[in-house]
C-alpha cells in the first residue's frame, strides 16, 4: 500500500537517517585524532618535545618512548653478531637473485607486452603493500621475544620500533634491509630456476607472471630500503626509514610521499599511536584505510582470540612498560 503523500517522506527520511548517517560517520571519521596521535605517540617532527600537551599524564617516571627507554636498549642489545651475519648473507643472495632475474627479464621481455607488464606491476606493489601489512602484525601482535630464533632475530626489531621508532634510521643498510630481503630469497631463486630449466616458450608463457613475482620482490625488498641509488650512494634510507625521517629528506622523497606514492610520514603515525592496533601496510599504506574501515585485523584478532586464547600484543605492552 502506497505511503500518504504527506508522511511518505518523512518515513523515508527516518528509515534512510541512521543506516546512511552511521556509514557516512564512519567513513569519515578519522582513525586517529590529532588529540590522539599527540598524547600516544612520539613527537618525531619535535624531538625536544616544544608543542608536548599539557594534559600528558606524567605518572611514568622513565620516557615512554627514545633510546632511552630501557625496553629499548635491552632490545637493541638482543642484536647480535650471528644475527648480522645471517643478514649479510641473505642480503648477498638475495641481490645476486635480483641481477640474474633482472637480465633474464630483460633478455625475454617484448614490447607489445609492455600493458600486461604494468598491470603485474600495479598488482605487485598492492600485494607487497598487503604482504608488508600481513607480516608486520602478525610480527606486532603476535609471539614473543622468548620464542626460540624466531622471538630474539626477527621479533625483536618489531618490539624495538615501537618504543624506540626513530632506531630505524640510525641502523645501516644491512640491519635495515637484512630480513626483507630474506623473504624475497625463495621466490627469486624459483624465478632463477625456472629460467634456467623451462623451455622457450614455457618461460614465454609464464612471463607476465615472473614479472608480477619479480616486481612484488623488489617492492618486499624496498620497503625497508629504498633502491640501489641509495644502496650505491649508501644513503641507507627507505620507504619505511624516510616515513621516520623528519629532517633533511631529498626534495623527491617529499614530492614521493606527498602523492602518497610512498609511504608519507603523517600516515605512518597513525601505526605509531598506542595501543600500534592498525595501519600496518608499510609498503605505500593504500590498504590501510581500507582495511580499517572494513575491521580487517581486528576482526581477525578476535577470531584467533577466541581459538587460542592469546591476548594481541600482550607482549608488545610488557616491552612497552619498561619504561624505568
Ligand atoms: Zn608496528
Ligand atoms: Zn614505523
Amino acid at each position: 500500500m502506497a505511503l500518504p503523500l504527506s508522511c511518505a517522506p518523512r518515513v523515508k527520511e527516518v528509515l534512510d537517517y541512521p543506516i546512511t548517517s552511521t556509514v557516512a560517520t564512519n567513513l569519515l571519521a578519522p582513525v586517529k585524532t590529532e588529540q590522539q596521535i599527540l598524547e600516544n605517540s612520539m613527537l618525531e617532527d619535535d624531538p625536544n618535545a616544544n608543542c608536548a600537551v599539557a594534559s600528558v599524564p606524567q605518572e611514568r617516571s622513565g620516557p615512554r618512548w627514545g633510546p632511552q627507554h630501557k625496553g629499548a636498549q635491552e632490545l637493541a642489545n638482543l642484536y647480535s653478531t650471528g644475527k648480522r651475519t645471517q643478514e649479510c648473507i641473505c642480503v648477498g643472495i638475495c641481490l645476486t637473485l635480483m641481477v640474474v632475474n633482472c637480465m633474464f627479464i630483460l633478455f625475454y621481455i617484448r614490447l607489445e607486452k609492455l600493458s600486461t607488464i604494468v598491470v603485474a606491476a600495479l598488482c605487485g606493489i598492492v600485494t607487497a603493500d598487503f604482504g608488508s601489512g600481513l607480516v608486520h602484525w602478525a610480527a606486532d601482535t603476535w609471539g614473543s621475544i622468548e620464542l626460540p630464533i624466531l622471538g630474539k632475530n626477527f621479533l625483536r626489531p618489531f618490539r624495538e620500533h615501537h618504543i624506540d621508532p626513530t632506531s630505524i634510521t640510525r641502523h645501516d643498510f644491512i640491519e635495515t634491509n637484512g630480513d626483507n630481503f630474506m623473504v624475497t630469497i625463495p621466490f627469486l631463486g624459483r624465478m632463477v630456476w625456472d629460467f634456467l630449466t623451462l623451455s622457450k616458450e614455457d618461460v614465454e608463457n609464464k612471463f607476465t607472471w615472473n614479472c608480477y613475482v619479480f616486481l612484488l620482490a623488489i617492492f618486499v625488498a624496498m620497503t625497508n630500503q629504498a633502491s640501489c641509488y641509495e644502496y650505491l650512494t649508501d644513503l641507507g634510507k627507505s620507504i619505511h626509514k624516510w616515513s621516520h625521517t623528519y629532517f633533511g629528506l631529498p626534495g623527491w622523497v617529499i614530492f614521493l610521499q606527498d602523492c602518497h606514492i610512498i609511504l608519507p610520514r603523517r600516515h605512518h603515525r597513525i601505526h605509531h599511536v598506542a595501543p600500534h592496533e592498525t595501519y600496518f601496510c608499510i609498503t605505500t599504506g593504500w590498504l590501510n584505510w581500507p582495511l580499517e574501515k572494513l575491521r580487517f585485523w581486528s576482526a581477525l584478532e578476535i577470531i584467533i582470540e577466541t581459538l587460542t586464547g592469546y591476548k594481541p600484543r600482550a607482549d608488545d605492552m610488557k616491552w612497552a612498560q619498561k619504561g624505568t
